[in-house]
């Protein structure tokens, strides 16, 4: 070896071993640091803020810099007691297959520019499909979350929903089509709104189904609507409400929508999980009979970001949508795969990785194990806050997900205000992390219950901490 190349290899060394041990000692004392973050965003941004770099800076230098100045303004989602949002916990085996990801450098565009990659999303794609029991034929891309995966799966709706109306959208585009009827639950998720207005289909021009207390389509106001639609529609259902894990009823809403021949797609971003746990099942019953689902691999099953799949039960309409063909780009033979083919990306990371490595270290029994866990921690914490004076539990707990209302006797106003400064009084003293949401026009606290860290004992520390975060609010009137 010439000096430049031992230079090179023990630079690699260095850089790698450094960032693995940084990692371990991040990852060890999560448990001990605040569930916040120490720098606000102006905090951050004036930690990084420097003029162009002119000249270089040697690489141990900048990773060491990398460290210091993020450090401050990390928030610990992969911690025991963040409940905010609904954030998976980038478990360790997940992490450390992404880290090989990074360092085999593979374009997982195509199975000839990685063999390897196209190969591991093609078993994890079986295995998915088997764990979540949906069609076995089903075709998955595996994208960067549900809001692509949404996209994704309703990119296939247009497509056959048009086809079947004589029109070839891919070919011809909206403008002159016929028109198509999409329906969905009023408390569909923001950002299956956002897919409809990427895919021309319009996040305003839809019609939005009623919902029940806890988010769910309205059985009578469901089937008022499709009676209206004649011609091309699509039916957008949700397993697993974001403030209250709330599933829509499938066995109504599917054979309905089949029958006059709508598509129904599935928005199951983490409630569709609950179809890998035997106690949970019940609640996505129905569901294999939808045409798409989207859910996240970042989330319960807890890869590292970014992670989501787009599972389609009619493959030719799921790779229709998606694909380009080019001279340069290698054709497909019999029982090959490429990846690209089912999602917007070309060149691509290879998540098959991680979610290979997940599925095998969890297994269907962990998989299944873990999910019950949650919603049992979840049950345990809304059973503590609900013993307390003044506190309200919103939601029917029947998932992860738990909804909590601070003053819920007083008028509206008084309630949102007492329930945001409890939210701010349990973000400062940062034993767990909650965040709020306005649900059907009145503040709450959301907790999720999804990371692979949190126990029974996170679970018992933070219901105390909640509970002395409200008793102080209340008491300073
Ligand atoms: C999180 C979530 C999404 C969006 O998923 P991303 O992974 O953030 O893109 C969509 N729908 C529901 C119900 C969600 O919880």
């Amino acid at each position: 070896m010439d000096r430049r190349k031992a230079a090179d290899v023990s630079l690699t060394n260095v850089l790698f071993d450094t960032v693995a041990s940084e990692a371990s000692r991040y990852r060890s004392g999560i448990g001990q640091r605040p569930q916040r973050p120490e720098h606000t965003y102006p905090d951050a941004l004036a930690a990084f803020a420097a003029p162009t770099p002119e000249a270089g800076t040697p690489a141990e230098d900048v990773i060491h810099d990398l460290v210091q100045r993020a450090s401050p303004g990390l928030h610990a989602t992969t911690g025991p007691r963040f409940f905010g949002w609904v954030i998976g916990a980038s478990h360790p085996v997940g992490v450390a297959a992404d880290w090989l990801t990074s360092a085999w450098g593979q374009n997982a565009g195509n199975h000839t520019a990685s063999p390897a990659a196209a190969a591991a999303e093609t078993v994890s794609a079986g295995w998915l499909l088997d764990l979540l029991d949906l069609p076995r034929e089903a075709s998955v891309g595996f994208v960067t979350g549900a809001t692509v995966a949404n996209f994704v799966c309703l990119a296939a709706a247009r497509s056959e929903v048009l086809r079947r109306a004589g029109w070839d959208v891919e070919r011809s585009g909206l403008f002159g089509a016929p028109p198509i009827h999409v329906l969905i639950g009023d408390e569909a998720h923001t950002t299956v709104f956002s897919a409809l207005q990427f895919l021309g289909l319009g996040s305003g021009r839809v019609i939005r189904i009623e919902a029940d207390s806890q988010g769910r389509m309205r059985p009578d106001a469901f089937a008022r609507a499709l009676a209206r639609c004649q011609g091309p529609a699509i039916v957008i259902t949700q397993a697993g409400h974001l403030n209250t894990g709330a599933f829509d009823d499938h066995s109504v809403f599917v054979p309905q929508a089949r029958a006059q021949g709508a598509w129904v797609h599935v928005d199951g971003a983490f409630g569709l999980w609950a179809r890998a746990c035997p106690a949970r099942a019940h609640l996505g019953a129905g569901i294999e009979g939808a045409d798409s689902w989207a859910t996240d691999g970042h989330k319960w099953l807890q890869t590292p970001y970014d992670c989501g799949y787009a599972m389609v039960r009619d493959a030719d309409a799921h790779r229709r949508a998606m694909t380009s063909a080019a001279s340069y780009l290698p054709g497909i033979g019999e029982g090959e795969r490429d990846p690209s083919h089912y999602v917007p990306e070309l060149s691509r990371r290879a998540r098959g990785f991680a979610t290979w490595a997940m599925l095998r270290h969890l297994g269907r029994e962990g998989v299944a194990r873990m999910v019950e866990e949650h919603c049992l921690l979840a049950q345990r914490l809304a059973e503590r806050l609900a013993g307390e004076p003044g506190i309200r539990i919103v939601n029917d707990v029947v998932l992860n997900q738990v909804i909590v209302r601070f003053g819920p006797d007083e008028p509206v106003a008084d309630g949102d205000g007492l329930t945001l400064r409890t939210i701010r009084r349990i973000q400062e003293d940062a034993t767990l992390f909650a965040g709020g949401a306005k649900w059907q026009g009145e503040w709450v606290m959301r907790l999720s219950v999804i990371s692979a860290a949190t126990t029974q004992a996170d679970i018992d520390r933070s219901a105390e901490a909640i509970l002395t975060a409200w008793r102080d609010v209340r008491s300073s009137g």
